[in-house]
């Protein structure tokens, strides 16, 4: 029997204590599974417009508190107002979207001899949602809207330093008339909660969100039931900069590309290559760019970059970013709170730890490279496959490049990798599955075929 216990949540700008809330042990987590099935059976068997009105209603009272929740993710998360905004409304939208898919959710009738054959999409059932700090708002609602859209019920386990914006979506579910227990909210330590939920039979499948390291124990922990698992894991993503590019564009949009959130982000473009003819040309350029990046106030509305999430984050970071290494830096705050300014790495190899580990902070890698291939080569030498991003203006360059770089998430000319209407995941060890765009809802279904015979 686990004792109970309670999480202390940071204002990581502040290294203030703003909340204490409870944590679930394994017994809490049975007792929600067994609430979430009781309303799941009744959730998949409501009317399918009346499910997605009640989504509807879910996004509207969102869309009602955006500027409420962005505050409480400025406050648990260090994320900058204008962020966090977006963030809210990520939220929203992707639960009108879900809702808007509730109704398409259609089956097949396939021609066959001697009957009918239907093939029939059904709710798995009751779906666990393990999310990380890092977006902790837009991730939690990457698995629940679609999953509840498809008729299921999902038990939410935030991370441990940012329960609150959770916690407050849950209360606002209800609000809008969401029915009781189909969506909860369960604030814990990984290795008690999220474990608990991983191993729990009743829960069909898991949603994981957060380090490599902890998507494989959920993996193999998943394999004795044969649970189902959509993975998203971490990146080491690609800046791919040729020569014939608009570098100066290029050079004005690298520094949001892997500074962005603090660099917590899993597509950020950390290891920027550049082909050799342009190296000093774009660095001499990036490097102002980097230096004027406003770090501070994550609550400013001029604030460009806030702090890291926490004491052991910025411990991780700076074990990255050793004093022997060259380096460009911006500024950041001195004081309380979890700063780590800008940094730009030059003259490490390839295979140095800063150029090939995820470093999660806003720490990036300049690296030379002389063609096609050894850019593609360079691109390609890691085991993930999250995002990367092309500059050049040469179409052909660019239908050639984004096709051989094993990744998910590419763009050219630009460093957008998140749309809630275009499918979002990873190559290799990046992930496992797809989220968001218009097959989500699927991944929420188990596949059904029905022969009917018309001979009887
Ligand atoms: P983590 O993988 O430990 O945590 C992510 C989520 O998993 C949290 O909710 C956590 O409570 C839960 N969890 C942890 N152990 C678990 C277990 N045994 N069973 C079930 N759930 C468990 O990530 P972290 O420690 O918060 O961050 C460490 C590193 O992971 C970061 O530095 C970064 O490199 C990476 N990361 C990546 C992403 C991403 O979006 N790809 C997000 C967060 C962290």
């Amino acid at each position: 029997m686990s004792q109970p216990y309670a999480l202390d949540v940071l204002n990581p700008a502040t290294e203030e204590v703003i909340a204490s809330v409870p944590g679930a042990d394994a017994a809490a987590v049975d007792a929600a599974v067994r609430r979430a099935a009781r309303a799941q059976r009744a959730w998949a068997a409501a009317a399918p417009a009346d499910r997605a009105r009640l989504l509807r209603r879910f996004a509207a009272a969102v869309d009602d508190h955006i500027e409420e929740l962005a505050l409480l993710e400025v406050r648990e998360a260090g994320h900058t107002l204008g962020n966090a905004r977006w963030e809210a409304g990520n939220v929203r939208d992707l639960l009108d979207y879900s809702a808007g898919g509730v109704e398409r959710l259609t089956g097949r009738q396939i021609p066959v001899p001697g009957g009918i054959n239907l093939t029939i999409l059904e709710p798995l059932g009751v779906v666990g949602v393990i999310a990380p700090w890092n977006f902790p708002m837009p991730i939690a609602a990457w698995g629940t809207a679609p999953a509840l859209a498809a008729g299921n019920a999902v038990l939410l386990k935030p991370a441990e330093a940012t329960p609150l914006t959770a916690l407050r979506l849950a209360e606002l579910a209800l609000e809008a008339g969401l029915p009781e227990h189909l969506f909860q909210v369960l604030p814990g330590r990984g290795a008690v909660a999220g474990d608990a939920l991983v191993r729990h039979p009743g829960v069909a499948k898991i949603v994981f969100t957060g380090s490599t390291r902890i998507g494989k124990q959920i993996m193999a922990l998943c394999a004795e039931r044969v649970k189902r698992v959509t993975l998203e894991l971490g990146g080491k993503s690609p800046n791919i900069v040729f020569a014939d590019a608009d570098i100066e564009a290029a050079a004005a949009a690298a520094p949001t590309a892997f500074l962005d959130n603090s660099g917590q982000d899993c597509c950020a473009r950390t290891r920027i290559l550049v082909q050799r003819p342009v190296y000093d040309d774009f660095l001499d350029r990036l490097a102002p760019a980097l230096k004027s990046v406003v770090v501070g106030d994550p609550a400013d509305e001029a604030t460009q970059m806030g702090p890291l999430i926490s004491r052991a984050q910025l411990d991780r970071v700076r074990s990255y970013v050793t004093d022997d290494l060259a380096t460009v830096r911006g500024s950041a705050p001195t004081g309380p709170g979890f700063w780590f300014p800008p940094t730009l790495v030059t003259g490490v190899p390839p295979e140095a730890p800063v150029a090939t580990d995820e470093v999660f902070g806003p720490v990036a890698v300049v690296l030379p490279f002389d063609d096609e291939e050894d850019a593609v080569r360079l691109a390609n030498a890691t085991e993930y496959g999250l995002s990367g991003s092309v500059w050049t203006r040469d179409v052909g360059r660019a239908l050639r490049v984004t096709g051989a770089v094993a990744a998910g998430n590419l763009s050219v000319n630009s460093h957008s990798s998140v749309r809630y209407w275009t499918p979002f995941g990873g190559y290799g060890q990046s992930g496992l599955g797809r989220e968001l765009g218009p097959d989500a809802l699927t991944a929420f279904t188990e596949t059904k075929n029905v022969f009917i015979s018309t001979e009887a």
